[in-house]
């Protein structure tokens, strides 16, 4: 999985196709991520006390991350991305304008 916490990607598929967001989650094992406002689900929150009511609370849900491309920060457009090794350090390659982040 190529998507790290704090990029921007674009959702391809399910109802939030087409929308972009950051990620605030990843979750490599499970390949799956959280993006900030997208996937939205409404989950209702029983009272704790008594007289309280419940709520409705809207949570970001997991989604998959192959139903999202990463937005390359570069060129800004949606992209697939490789990876190459510059010292030590991992990069990500846009295979759009070639540049590496
Ligand atoms: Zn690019």
């Amino acid at each position: 999985m190529n998507i790290k916490k704090g990029d921007k990607v674009l959702i391809t598929k399910g109802k939030d196709s087409g929308k972009s967001g950051k990620v605030a989650s990843v979750n490599p094992k499970e390949n799956r991520i959280v993006v900030e406002g997208l996937n939205i689900m409404k989950r209702a929150v029983k009272p704790k006390k008594m007289g309280e009511t419940g709520q409705i609370v809207s949570v970001a849900a997991p989604l998959n991350a192959s139903n999202a491309m990463i937005v390359c920060p570069l060129c800004s457009k949606p992209t697939r991305v490789g990876s190459v090794t510059e010292g030590d350090k991992k990069k990500r390659v846009c295979k759009k304008c070639g540049g590496s982040f």
